[in-house]
């Protein structure tokens, strides 16, 4: 006799939210989790990173206020109380730490600390306990990927996001290694805050999954607010306080008082026996089909782990297929459009297939809307007209393929778009709407 229906590994957004859906479906459930309920998009990464930009946001707004009219505010003596922020995030996070914790409850979802692994294909062991279940979910998450190219020496003041995070005051110079989401949105949160960054990217533009043309304006703009960018710039070496790079042909260095890794993040399934029960990888990743089954039918694996799209919404939708599965209702899961934000000043926001991607893919059949936001009344009015609205459509058929966004406010557009391309609706349809 088995002792539950569900077995979950991991409490971040796939975990916790397919424990309570599996529940709703009147499912018996069990939550493990070694380390926070919530995480690394509650405890160290979503939540806490959009807290310190909003405090660095608002920082900025204040001390430009005389351009929107507003007197009486002496830029000079505005200032970021670094301690007090780091106790609005942690009260941000503990808020909703604690509500998952309360629906978990509420939904009589059995939580189990500690860590899982696999005894068998049925069977989890924690701490010396086994526990037992008819279907298991893989939801274990990633870490932060430390290059074994990138040679380490000396005393250095060497962070990854989780501790960038927890800053109690701003360095004045900072490096960052890697131009992708994470260390663009670190370059752009110290950037405001005051210190002089430089962002160390390998390929010749930052963001690598966003449209080049928007990814370019990004950087155009983030360079006019004084950050420095090395594209191209393969990092070798960080010793003491200085990072040693070879750009265009020539060695180079720069010091600076920390440096950030961030290029990138990796499965975490160490420690957890899957290779040992049977199941496959896909380098490091879990393999799984459409359903999020992996090759053992009622194992799933959703999430960060299975390598697919690293994103908390996308983990989330990968819990609902994979509970749809279990209760035989046979839905497929679709990363074609999914939509993925980086919280910058101007905003980006982007579904669907990049030009570069749909010219691979349909040619010269396209229809390509484009708005700059220099002409849009809103953006005039909010004194930021940096921007692009970029809209790709089959010409054919007038389905949307794909929509970049750049301009303020576009992360609480890309909705609009999204709700359009899941119901399969076309350009003009969304224009009559
Ligand atoms: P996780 O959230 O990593 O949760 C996995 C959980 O499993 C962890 O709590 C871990 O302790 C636990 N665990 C692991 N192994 C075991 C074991 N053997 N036994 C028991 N427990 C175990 N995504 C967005 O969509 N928007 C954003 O703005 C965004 N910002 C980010 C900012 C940063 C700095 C970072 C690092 C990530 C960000 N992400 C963002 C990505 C997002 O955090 C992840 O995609 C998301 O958390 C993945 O959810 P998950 O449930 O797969 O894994
Ligand atoms: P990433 O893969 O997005 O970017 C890593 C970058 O590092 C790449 O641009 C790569 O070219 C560069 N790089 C690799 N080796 C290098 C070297 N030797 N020197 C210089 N640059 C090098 O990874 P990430 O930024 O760590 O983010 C991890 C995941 O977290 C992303 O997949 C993303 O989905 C998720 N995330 C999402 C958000 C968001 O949705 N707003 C925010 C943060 C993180």
């Amino acid at each position: 006799m088995l002792q539950f229906d569900i077995l979950v590994i991991g409490g971040g957004p796939g975990g916790y939210s397919l424990a309570i859906n599996a529940a709703k479906h009147g499912l018996k459930a069990a939550v493990f989790e070694k380390e926070h309920v919530g995480g690394t998009c509650l405890n160290v990464g979503c939540i806490p990173t959009k807290a310190l930009i909003q405090t660095a946001d608002v920082y900025h707004k204040v001390k430009d206020a005389a351009r929107f009219a507003v007197t009486g505010v002496e830029a000079d003596k505005i200032a970021v109380d670094m301690a007090a922020l780091q106790a609005r995030k942690k009260a941000v996070v503990k808020t909703l730490v604690n509500g998952v914790k309360g629906l978990l409850r509420g939904n009589k979802v059995t939580v189990v600390e500690g860590m899982a692994s696999f005894a068998d294909t049925h069977t989890l062991s924690v701490d010396g306990r086994s526990i037992t279940g008819a279907n298991i979910i893989i939801a274990t998450g990633s870490s932060v990927f430390m290059p074994p190219f990138i040679a380490l020496e000396g005393e250095n003041h060497l962070l990854t996001s989780t501790e960038a995070l927890d800053l109690d005051q701003v360095p004045a110079s900072v490096t960052v290694i890697g131009g992708g989401v994470i260390g663009v949105e670190f370059a752009y949160l110290l950037n405001r805050l005051g210190s002089k960054v430089t962002v160390l990217e390998l390929m010749d533009h930052i963001l690598p999954m966003v449209d080049i043309e928007v990814s370019r304006l990004a950087e155009k703009r983030m360079t006019k607010d004084g950050i420095l960018f090395r594209l191209g710039a393969k990092v070798s070496r960080v010793k003491d306080d200085t990072v040693y790079y070879e750009f265009g042909g020539q060695n180079c260095q720069v010091k600076s008082d920390m440096v950030l890794m961030a290029v990138g993040r990796v499965p975490n399934t160490q420690g957890l026996n899957a290779k040992g029960i049977g199941i496959e990888f896909d380098r490091k990743a879990i393999r799984t089909d459409a359903h999020m089954r992996t090759n053992i039918p009622h194992i799933y694996a959703i999430g960060d782990v299975n390598g697919k799209v690293m994103l908390a919404h996308t983990a989330s939708h990968e819990g609902m297929v994979a509970v749809a599965d279990i209760c035989g209702q046979g839905e497929e899961m679709r990363y074609d459009r999914i939509p993925s934000c980086v919280y910058l000043e101007p905003e980006i926001a982007c579904i669907g297939l990049t030009e570069a991607q749909a010219r691979e893919k349909y040619g010269d059949g396209l229809k390509i809307g484009r708005f700059n936001m220099a002409a849009n009344g809103k953006s005039l009015i909010a004194g930021d007209t940096d921007g692009l609205f970029k809209v790709i459509v089959a010409a054919d058929t007038g389905e949307i393929l794909g929509a970049h966004l750049y301009g303020q406010h576009v992360t609480d557009m890309i909705g609009e778009i999204s709700a359009a391309m899941a119901a399969e609706g076309t350009a003009e349809e969304l224009i009559h709407a």
